[in-house]
């Protein structure tokens, strides 16, 4: 097995590391799947976002206390994906520090969803590689490191004490004077915080080096992508000049945030047209999906490398938000069940032996595994079905710069390897 050069050179963009910004902001990146941004007062600390895991915060605030004593009176919540907010806790030390958070503060993952939380949970895991051996298989998780600590994952959220439910207001925090701006993005409870005296801008998810992640594939709930980019140029109205992403490195300088934030609206408003006008010319998603490619202007960017978002999925994911799940294609207004339509194919192809020849010989991995479903569906061939499907998703895995595909792939092999067992 052998990853992606692209992906492998990509885990360049959350180095373990401490970093002051302007206005001493201090920034920790690459502990945990996000960043920790520590704003120091005279007397006081306020910390924004807490990291994925007690594990992680811990070893945050162990390196912090090298720095400053002084106690952390606020912990604010950029937005409420778990890997934001599950450390908060160890960051308390045993206190009882305000925490803040936009007054709509909810997520797609935590809590008790009911309904589909289990299938959430494990595809969340198959997402994020967990159980894959680093680095030989989990490369990274495209936002962060894949060697990322992971006990006490999810277990130090500290609900939000006070909310904000002005789009944009003023506030101290450590005693220091911040604005605070409500910008939906990857999540609609996006909350910025803004250092108007030094230009500093954390802004959550909004930006992170790669594609923007439309849609990802543990499943979630629309993103509202004309929000994202709208947002966006609520950011470069506020001219930064330090950006302090939710993950991936931070941006210093104005010229090269601007560039950064432009393509990234840019990108986003493009998936916005150019699905909008193929299903309005009749194209479905699918076909869309197969063909669209940003423009090279966009393409070339390095932080618009499809490591963690990706195009293909981000189009599925504007049409089913806006139009819902079927494509305008009557013939899938009632499809055949899926092992009804592998019969009657295996059938038409010659018998389970045949396909199963075709599987064996074939040199496109994702079509070899598309045969092997069918064979799998019907229960025909189902041993080396699944030996064709595993070495498939191995294949695929390597292709892949993206790595939550890579991430996946490898987790389901993994999971078939230990049933086929
Ligand atoms: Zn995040």
């Amino acid at each position: 097995m052998s990853a992606h050069p692209a992906l492998v050179t990509h885990s360049a963009q959350f180095p373990k590391c401490t970093l002051t910004l302007a206005g001493g902001v201090r920034a920790f990146v690459g502990y945990a799947a996000s960043n920790v941004y520590v704003i120091e007062g005279d007397d006081s600390l306020a910390l924004i976002d807490t990291t994925e895991s007690l594990a992680a915060a811990e070893n945050i605030l162990a390196e912090l206390r090298q720095f400053t004593d002084k106690p952390v009176e606020t912990i604010l919540y950029t937005h409420s994906h778990r890997d934001h907010i599950s450390g908060a806790t160890v960051f308390a030390e045993g206190g009882t520090p305000e925490v803040l958070a936009w007054h709509g503060f909810a997520s797609d993952i935590v809590g008790d969803l009911g309904g589909p939380s289990k299938a959430l949970l494990d595809r969340t895991r198959k997402q994020f590689g967990f159980g894959l051996d680093y680095p030989e298989e989990r490369v990274n998780i495209g936002c962060g490191p894949g060697d990322r600590p992971v006990r006490g994952m999810g277990a130090g959220h500290i609900p939000p004490t006070a909310v904000v439910t002005a789009p944009r207001s003023s506030r101290k925090l450590a005693g220091r004077m911040v604005e605070l701006v409500h910008a939906p993005g990857e999540t609609p409870d996006h909350l910025l915080v803004w250092l108007p005296e030094h230009r500093v801008l954390i802004s959550g998810d909004n930006f992170y080096h790669s594609f923007p992640n439309l849609y990802p594939i543990r499943g979630s709930a629309y993103r509202d992508f004309d929000a994202w980019a709208d947002s966006l140029d609520t950011m470069l109205d506020l001219a930064p000049e330090v950006l302090a992403p939710g993950h991936t490195l931070p941006v210093t300088g104005a010229d090269a945030i601007r560039e950064r934030l432009t393509d990234y609206r840019d990108a986003i408003r493009f998936v916005i047209e150019a699905t909008a006008q193929g299903l309005n010319e009749g194209q479905t998603p699918d076909e869309i999906a197969a063909t669209l490619a940003l423009p090279t202007r966009l393409a070339e960017k390095p932080w618009l490398q499809q490591h963690y978002g990706r195009l293909d999925w981000a189009v599925r994911a504007y049409a089913a938000g806006t139009l819902g799940w079927f494509d305008g294609n009557p013939t899938n207004l009632g499809r055949l069940a899926p092992e009804d339509e592998a019969a009657r194919f295996i059938s038409l192809a010659g018998g389970a032996d045949a396909v199963l020849a075709a599987a064996q010989a074939g040199d496109d991995p994702q079509w070899r595994m598309e045969l092997a479903d069918r064979l799998i569906a019907t229960g025909a061939q189902t041993k080396q079905a699944t030996a064709i499907k595993i070495a498939a998703m191995r294949e695929l895995a390597d292709r892949q710069i993206n790595a939550t595909a890579r991430n996946y792939y490898l987790v389901c092999a993994t999971d078939m390897e230990a049933t086929a067992a």
